[in-house]
């Protein structure tokens, strides 16, 4: 059984209003990756590590989502990216925080894990450790794109709340991009991450993120946290999206595990663990897939991002219905 499951980030209050003039790119971007991951996991190329390693690394590269390049821009007008990963068999993990110089986070996190210790590295240093480890090195503008730097021009305008609290998600990307009516107008933009199960009954999870549009300096989402954001064990896989802050207090992602491991039912379990988060502020979603191959992919906010490759059979979706 090969299963992966990815999401582009969620957001936006209120109904469905229908796709965006962005939204085509971003669908063709998740169809590309589930298609080209998918098919070396089902045919047993890579193992359930690299198959979200892999799906990470390519929507990073896609600009409309919010990793990597096209990442959003915080107070001091730099870009700082977080990212996790975690393999379920041996509970091995890796993140980087706030990291600026790297186009792959994500394969920065993969080589922490490997590398065994330590499991979290920052800054500077993160960016140095994975630059001599051959990750690819690339500039600030290299990372910024018209569509955020129109954005985070937005947030400076109008900016009400410097330093806004946890509570206050109004710099939450998503949010900012339903609000804004200028050219630089769209939804839904976020956060990416991935879930897999390979033929050898492993999982593991990977989640990718620049956080949040005009975030304070220093300022670390649950993206970057094992627990919070990514965790990976025998029995299940997940990759949180929303306002990190809430996904932090309440453990969202161990505790979707703690959960399902009592009840075995996977969309209760994950459902509960939104209704824990939402009222703390963390309007959003999550994936989530189980060693006996279930999957989930609920989100609480108008649109999530999100799509399954099970056994070569694929599916995509911003609101709620799913396409092929
Ligand atoms: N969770 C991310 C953060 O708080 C943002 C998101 O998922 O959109 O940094």
């Amino acid at each position: 059984m090969a299963i992966l499951v990815i999401h582009g980030g969620a957001g936006g209050d209120g109904p469905w209003l229908g796709k965006t003039p962005l939204d085509p790119d971003r669908i063709d971007c998740m169809k590309e990756v589930l298609q080209h991951v998918g098919s070396r996991l089902e045919n047993n190329e890579i193992d359930c590590l690299e198959a979200v390693t892999l799906a990470v690394e390519m929507l990073e590269d896609e600009p409309l989502f919010n990793a990597g390049k096209g990442s959003v821009i915080g107070e001091d007008s730099s870009i700082t990216m977080d990212a996790s990963i975690m393999r379920g068999s041996d509970k091995a993990a890796g993140s980087v925080i706030n990291v600026k110089r790297l186009r792959h986070p994500i394969r920065a996190s993969n080589l922490i894990l490997k590398q065994g210790w330590p499991v979290i590295m920052n800054g500077d240093a993160a960016d140095d450790f994975a630059i001599k480890k051959g990750l690819e090195e690339v500039s600030q503008d290299w990372l910024k794109t018209e569509l955020r730097l129109g954005q985070w021009q937005q947030w400076k305008d109008s900016k009400s709340n410097p330093g806004a609290t946890d509570e206050d998600d109004s710099v939450l990307d998503h949010d900012l991009e339903s609000r804004v009516t200028t050219e630089f107008s769209d939804e839904g933009m976020g956060t990416v991450g991935a879930v897999a199960l390979d033929y050898a009954g492993g999982l593991a999870a990977a989640t990718s993120t620049g956080g949040m549009t005009g975030k304070p300096k220093g300022r670390v989402g649950d993206t970057a946290i094992i627990g919070a954001g990514t965790w990976a064990d025998e029995e299940i896989a997940v990759s949180c999206t929303g306002v990190g802050e809430a996904y932090i207090r309440t453990c969202a992602a161990h505790n979707l595990a703690t959960k399902f491991q009592t009840s075995q039912n996977l969309m209760e379990s994950s459902n509960k663990i939104l209704d824990e988060v939402s009222p703390l502020g963390g309007r959003g979603g999550l994936i989530a897939v189980t060693s006996s191959g279930e999957f989930a992919m609920p989100f609480q906010t108008r649109l999530m991002y999100r799509g399954s490759w099970n056994n070569g059979i694929l599916e995509v979706g911003i609101g709620p219905e799913l396409e092929n």
